[in-house]
């Protein structure tokens, strides 16, 4: 159903590789926001490498975004993401994770999902469920002649788990992962989930939401000249040699501007801290989005923002008066 190639995650080196050249900075949201050494990948690779333990850099493995924008940056080719995740096992747990241990034993405790009716399955996530008629739109484009399943159990607790360093209970993630076996075709909204599902289950075809959507003709089609098309950073940066030559054909197909930056490194229109994602209510402000949502849209004269993660429409809609669309709604979008 995905027609396109999906390549097989590889081992990478880690903080001991560093060379203190410090790349990572450039692209990194938190170095951006704080100009704080110690809180951006550089900084933390040579805290460790003098013998600093987790503990000791708690504030810079909480505050990392998870964007992954550093990893293609780094000519040491060290698996940064894997490891500010290590670390967040490592740490002391912040107060919201017992009741998200609660979650993923509540889910654990009810009946196995149903197995898809069809080879392909779509994992929406949280923000996709809070915008049902966009979902029901991916939904139906991804599906072709007929809507492709939508997940009951679409992991979103094990996706926040992973993000908060917490292990997900073994019954658990059996119970997420045993309606998806054998499947050909999953898309997933999540960035982080993605990564994972790769691993977990090798012999189908893991896509992204966005790169699912823009594959598709009737979805490049309605794209302008005059867009920018928002990448989501996670799932592009987890396969980004790959990924490079599809955006490329997008731009090249469509006209539009890229949120790519320094070597086609994906600008994050979000930089949500673990704090953030885990408390939205009660975390600090998320003034960070705007200073990233601003640096996107610096030089660039567009009339329309497309975005592949619903997260990012907020982030753009306080900075801008332009219209921010959702790739699933491209067809339906009224600013013609
Ligand atoms: S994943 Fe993103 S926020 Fe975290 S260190 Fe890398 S660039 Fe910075
Ligand atoms: S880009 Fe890689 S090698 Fe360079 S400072 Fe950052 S983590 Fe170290």
């Amino acid at each position: 159903m995905f027609g396109f190639p999906i390549s097989t995650p590889r081992p990478r080196k880690d903080y001991a590789s560093c060379s203190g050249c410090g790349l990572c900075l450039l692209v990194c949201p938190v170095w951006r926001r704080s100009r704080d050494i110690g809180l951006a990948p550089l900084g933390r690779a040579k805290a460790l490498q003098h013998g600093a333990v987790a503990a000791d850099i708690a504030e810079s493995i909480q505050s990392c975004t998870l964007c992954a924008a550093c990893e293609p940056a780094c000519p040491e080719d060290i698996g940064l993401v894997a490891m500010t995740l290590d670390l967040r096992r490592q740490l002391i747990q912040p107060a919201a994770v017992p009741s998200l241990r609660a979650r993923m034993d509540e889910q654990a405790a009810r009946p196995l999902a149903p197995r898809p009716s069809s080879s392909a399955v779509l994992l929406p996530g949280q923000a996709l469920r809070e915008h049902p008629g966009t979902l029901a739109r991916a939904a139906a484009l991804l599906g072709g002649m007929s809507n492709i399943p939508i997940a009951d159990d679409d992991g979103s607790d094990i996706a926040l788990a992973l993000e908060a360093g917490v292990e997900t209970p073994a019954q658990r993630l059996q119970q997420f992962l045993q309606p998806l076996r054998g499947l050909k075709n999953v898309a997933v909204a999540d960035g982080l989930l993605l990564r994972h599902l790769r691993q977990w289950l090798p012999g189908s075809k893991i896509a992204s939401l966005g790169l699912a959507l823009s594959s598709l003709a009737q979805v490049r089609r309605a794209l302008r000249a005059s867009d920018l098309y928002v990448i989501e950073p996670r799932a592009y940066h987890a396969d980004y040699q790959r990924l490079v030559k599809h955006y490329d054909a997008l731009r090249s197909d469509a006209g539009c501007t890229l949120n790519l930056d320094l070597q086609r490194i994906a600008i994050p229109a979000s930089a949500r801290s673990l704090a953030q994602r885990l408390e939205p209510e009660t975390a600090a402000d998320i003034r960070d989005d705007s200073v990233q949502a601003r640096w996107i849209l610096q030089g660039r004269n567009v009339e329309r923002i497309v975005v592949e993660n619903l997260e990012d429409s907020a982030a753009f809609e306080r900075v801008s008066k332009l219209p921010v669309v959702h790739l699933a709604d491209l067809a339906d979008d009224g600013t013609s």
